[in-house]
């Protein structure tokens, strides 16, 4: 039987709007870094896509290399689209991004026009789709020139492959030089991507304040510290997590003795406020307005409704955002 989308879709979701855009986007995206590549069950896939469109998770943010191998989430995504998602394509935002490394030689990584402009055509090839709504630069590349990298998104948008344009892992001064270039160009910068969480604060005060000033939203991923933020870990690495399977989280830096202290004291900051440890996490995130949204990554259906209902919770308290201080990283 196919799929329909839920009728309620909007009721519960709240949605932010981007910077000084006119576009909104969901408290809570989701993005397909882990989970979704060649490795994982499309069946597990499609479950978590259809629920989130359910919950009003407009937002899926993709990037070319995403997998493994290097472009299977996009190719998921795709086959998603074209069996349930793609008949609402215009109720999501899709976003895709091109700057590390993605195919040999010299035009597979970085931030020449030359590897944008081809790898954006990619994915809009392994996505089946005919333009995403945000095409990022996914890290700043000294080398090339700036005008260069935010000339390829300007041309990006202007053919009409993508609707906006945006900008991850950039330091406050490049962002704010970003910002102008693209402003000049006639093509605002509607969003930066930064890392940030309670484990990751980086982005105060000179990112936050750079975006907010130019105007430009933020949406920022790992929120839950890649599941240092949730309960996954305090009690030892569970078959099939992350830390298990995954490059960019060991077992050792999941169970590493100052997380574990950090993580557990938060754990019953939450739980003397009703909450779980990720939901409280995603409120400390969102309880600033410059921050547009916050982009989780989910193994299973449960893990999305969970972090979800966190939006349905009362904001955090003053006491609540004392205690957490004193344990969020330094
Ligand atoms: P999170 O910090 O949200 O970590 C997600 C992981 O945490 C899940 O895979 C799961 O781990 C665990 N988790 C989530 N919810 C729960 C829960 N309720 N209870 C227990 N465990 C939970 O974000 P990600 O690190 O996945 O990043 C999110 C997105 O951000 C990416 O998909 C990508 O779109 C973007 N991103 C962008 C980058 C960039 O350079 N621009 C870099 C990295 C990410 P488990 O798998 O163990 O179940």
């Amino acid at each position: 039987l196919s799929w329909r989308a839920a009728q309620d879709r909007y009721d519960a979701m709240s949605y932010r709007r981007c910077g000084t855009s006119g576009l909104k986007l969901p408290a809570i995206s989701l993005g397909l870094w882990q989970n979704f590549g060649g490795d994982r069950p499309l069946d597990n896939a499609r479950a978590i896509l259809r629920r989130a469109f359910d919950l009003g998770v407009t937002h899926i943010d993709l990037a070319n290399n995403y997998g493994p191998p290097y472009g299977a989430a996009e190719s998921t995504f795709g086959q998603v689209l074209a069996s349930d998602l793609g008949r609402h394509r215009d109720e999501l935002i899709v976003s895709t991004k091109a700057g590390y490394d993605m195919w040999p030689g010299p035009y597979g990584d970085g931030g020449s026009r030359k590897y944008l402009l081809a790898s954006l055509d990619q994915s809009l090839t392994r996505m089946g789709l005919n333009y995403v709504d945000i095409f990022y630069s996914h890290r700043y590349d000294p080398d090339t020139p700036l005008e260069e990298t935010l000339g390829a998104l300007d041309t990006a948008v202007r053919s009409g492959k993508a609707l906006y344009a945006g900008v991850s892992n950039y330091p406050a001064e490049v962002l704010d030089r970003a910002a102008g270039i693209l402003a000049d160009l006639g093509t605002p910068l509607l969003i930066d991507q930064p890392v940030h969480s309670l484990f990751d604060r980086h982005i105060e005060p000179d990112i936050i304040e750079t975006a907010a000033r130019r105007g430009v939203g933020l949406i920022v991923f790992s929120p839950l510290a890649q599941g240092r933020l949730t309960d996954r870990y305090l009690d030892g690495v569970p078959a099939g997590s992350r830390a298990t399977h995954s490059r960019f989280l060991s077992a050792d830096q999941a169970t590493a003795d100052d997380v574990l202290r950090r993580s557990r004291a938060l754990n019953e900051v939450a739980r003397a406020g009703d909450r779980t440890l990720a939901q409280l996490a995603l409120a400390w995130v969102l309880r600033r307005p410059e921050i547009t949204s916050a982009l989780i990554g989910a193994s299973s259906v449960a893990q999305l409704e969970a972090n979800v209902a966190a939006l349905r919770q009362p904001p955090l308290s003053q006491a609540e955002l004392d205690a957490v201080d004193e344990f969020a990283a330094p």
